[in-house]
């Protein structure tokens, strides 16, 4: 019989590691358990708030998956039985494993922030999973009169895509002077720094003059209350703002699954082995992507595809008694400030001491002529073509 290979998540890491294992070991049997029909992606979902990007553009399918052999299961995966190595799904099969793979991407701790539930998602939107959210938020922004606040609540580390919030401050920005140039943007933030700081505030101030106000939590940005209703939020040094648009980005954990299948620890994420991304918990589950602790690589859309390369080679390896592949990791975070502003911050990630470290790159120059600032744009959107194209096809 040949060994089979279950994952779960269809969305950056997994349907890369499907995708990799069959590949790299045809005689696998792969089954990709996801249970949307399309994948809309949170990377460029920050365009569409702007209006540079149509919703479809966002979505990708699985017939090429299919088209490769590996069979797809639009349900979700509702249970892990690590000792019998079985998976069961909400609609009522089980499946056994060789090995399990995880890629369940973040959930949300609703209420850990007071007021901030499933049910206050409904009126002020996180978008922070892509769908129905996004087009939420969207139809708000374009709801919003001129001269309206548009507020975010920004969360502490560690979170999916460290420079995502400032990315989506940069679009509706651009959405705003475009279309509403009397309106403003309040970013209250949970941290004192973040991602391409200096980048992103240079240019706000080049593109959008003070339109974005970033408030950091020494100076009362970090937010203990929301009310959904009224669209305001309270600081910790009791401070209320009141909004328009009300964007809150909630503390996040690993994805529910992973914490059912025993491979979480206390701090709701999932440690991991980095030479090969398998369970630090539980043998024969590796999980990649978000919901790991992979630090110093950000929790990204292109740190979930390169660790799901090398977890699948590892799988690979381990089911033919080969060695540990060795291997060098890599992510590039592209942002857009405007539409012709583009920058990045991009790292290779080696083993030093048996730690994953960073062992070159670094951010865009400070300095830059628009012609640059230009090309990082036009690279960003060339990233998303081909990565998209690497994992659904
Ligand atoms: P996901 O891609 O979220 O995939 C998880 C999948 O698992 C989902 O499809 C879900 O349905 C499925 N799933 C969950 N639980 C189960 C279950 N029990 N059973 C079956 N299926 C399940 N990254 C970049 O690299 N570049 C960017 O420009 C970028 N921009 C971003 C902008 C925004 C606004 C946001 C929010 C994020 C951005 N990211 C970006 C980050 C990127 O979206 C994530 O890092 C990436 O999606 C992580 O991949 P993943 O596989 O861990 O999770």
């Amino acid at each position: 019989r040949s060994a089979h290979v279950i994952v779960v998540g269809g969305g950056f890491g997994g349907a890369t590691a499907a995708r990799y294992l069959k590949r790299g070991d045809p005689s696998l049997k792969v089954t990709l358990i996801e249970p949307a029909t399309t994948f809309y992606t949170c990377p460029f979902s920050n365009l569409y708030l702007a209006g540079l990007r149509r919703f479809e553009q966002q979505g990708h399918g699985f017939e090429d998956l299919r088209a490769a052999g590996i069979e797809v299961i639009h349900d979700r995966a509702t249970a892990v039985d690590s000792q019998a190595k079985t998976l069961s799904l909400s609609k009522g099969q089980t499946l056994s494993y060789d090995k399990l793979l995880l890629s369940p991407g973040i959930d949300f701790r609703w209420n850990t922030l007071e007021g901030y539930d499933e049910a206050a998602a409904l009126l002020a939107p996180h978008a922070w999973k892509a769908g129905e959210q996004t087009r939420l938020l969207k139809r708000q922004l374009d709801a919003m009169p001129n001269g309206g606040t548009f507020i975010m609540v920004a969360p502490e580390n560690p979170f999916r895509c460290p420079p995502g919030p400032y990315e989506r401050a940069s679009m509706v920005a651009h959405y705003f002077k475009q279309n509403k140039p009397k309106s403003k943007i309040l970013i209250l933030d949970a941290k004192d720094s973040f991602s391409k700081q200096g980048l992103f505030q240079d240019g706000w101030k080049h593109v959008y003059g003070d339109m974005i106000e970033w408030v950091p939590f020494s100076k009362d940005g970090k937010v203990t209350r929301v009310d959904a209703a009224k669209l305001s939020v309270e600081t910790e040094f009791g401070e209320i703002h009141k909004a328009d648009v009300l964007n809150v980005i909630p503390p996040q954990k690993a994805g529910t699954i992973a914490e059912q299948a025993g491979v979480t620890n206390a701090s709701g994420w999932v440690p991991i082995d980095p030479h090969t991304f398998e369970s630090e918990q539980v043998k024969d589950i590796y999980v990649v992507g978000d919901a790991t602790i992979a630090s110093p690589m950000p929790k990204s859309g292109f740190s979930a595809n390169t660790q799901a390369k090398l977890a699948a080679a590892a799988i690979i390896n381990a089911l033919n008694g080969k060695p540990v592949p060795q291997a060098t990791l890599s992510n590039t975070c592209y942002s857009l400030i405007a539409p012709d502003y583009g920058i990045s911050v991009g790292h290779l990630y080696a083993f030093a001491d048996d730690k994953l470290a960073e062992a070159s790159g670094g951010v865009s120059p400070k300095e830059a002529s628009p012609a640059f600032r230009k090309q990082e744009a036009q690279y960003g959107e060339a990233w998303y073509a081909a990565i998209s194209r690497d994992i659904w096809g």
